[in-house]
């Protein structure tokens, strides 16, 4: 379905309002101390529709960030290309209700994560990406975004990198958590692949370009090749839905009503399916560490443009 692209336009221009009437409500992540560096008052949204040459911006909508999370996306979308479902057999695909974070199913579970858009299980995504080194595999996940989207830079912020690798003692004794029960090989090149992946940095002009496959059923629609199978393109938009922010998706699934990744950057990618990739980067994060200015932006237009995958026509009785 296509939009006429003044409506489309003036609706991105009321989610912004509304993106930047709720971001006072947040706070900037800075457990990784580099992502202190960000300012609460940025924001930015761009909206690409699956038939137009380019995305509908406002805001920061060219202001360069760390994927952080909704790298997860991306690195699930590589493997899951390569192996194939074999990506499940040693991680599950239900929501954890758990914090992003959070270690405690782990001991129950054996060390298997509930799903790859937790850490643990995107750290044992990452273990699955070729390469020796953090680098190499990096350098893969990067080829596979330039492969999608041509003209994006996706260059590793290097502090952003560094400065996790210096602090991220939670995520390797995730990583550690897996490798004593044998989910994961190498938990030291693991989490490092992890820390890489995270600070791969895009904007969100460029986080909408390429999440337009997700859109379209795995298949980019400007250069008309196949990213990803239409059925792990499907897999990849249930976990989004069930998985993609965390203890907060529920309430998010109610609010907006679309399959989306949140990161502690700020980052967001929401898609709907068959119409939109919506990216937003707003630092300022709720207690979820999900952005406030993201989520009601996407409430927003959600609500405005019908959006949600749970609305429905009614039939005339
Ligand atoms: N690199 C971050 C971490 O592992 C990513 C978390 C997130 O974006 N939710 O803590």
């Amino acid at each position: 379905m296509s939009f006429d692209r003044a409506g489309l336009e003036a609706a991105v221009s009321r989610a912004y309002a509304a993106g930047r009437d709720a971001m006072g409500a947040g706070a900037v992540a800075t457990y990784i101390p580099e992502l202190a560096r960000a300012s609460a008052d940025w924001f930015g949204i761009a909206v690409h529709a699956l038939d137009a040459p380019e995305a509908i911006v406002a805001g920061d909508a060219d202001r360069a960030f760390s994927l952080q999370s909704v790298s997860k996306v991306f690195a699930l979308a590589y493997v899951l290309g390569r192996d194939g479902d074999a990506v499940f057999d040693r991680i599950g695909v239900e929501p954890s209700g758990d914090a992003f974070h959070s270690i405690v199913r782990l001991e129950e579970e054996h060390g298997q994560p509930r799903n790859p858009l937790i850490n643990a299980g995107a750290i044992a995504v990452s273990e699955r990406l070729p390469g020796d080194s953090a680098e190499a595999r990096i350098d893969h996940l990067q080829v596979f975004l330039r492969r999608v989207h041509p003209d994006g830079a996706f260059p590793v912020d290097e502090a952003v990198f560094v400065s996790e690798l210096r602090t991220g003692f939670r995520n390797r004794a995730l990583a550690n958590y897996m490798r004593h029960y044998g989910v994961i090989g190498d938990a030291a090149l693991a989490s490092e692949t992890y820390f890489r992946q995270c600070a791969v940095t895009v904007t969100a002009r460029s986080l909408a370009r390429l999440g337009l496959f997700l859109a379209n059923g795995g298949r980019d629609p400007v250069s008309g090749s196949e990213v990803l199978p239409a059925r792990h393109t499907r897999t990849l938009l249930a976990l989004m839905t069930t998985c993609g922010l965390y203890d907060e998706v529920g309430r998010f699934a109610v609010r907006v009503g679309l399959p989306a990744k949140s990161g502690v950057s700020g980052g967001l990618l929401a898609i709907a399916p068959g119409r939109l990739a919506i990216a937003t980067y707003g630092p300022a994060l709720g207690a979820k560490g999900n952005s406030v200015a993201g989520v009601a932006a996407l409430e927003c237009l959600a609500g405005e443009l019908g959006l949600s995958i749970f609305d429905q026509e009614t039939t005339p009785t």
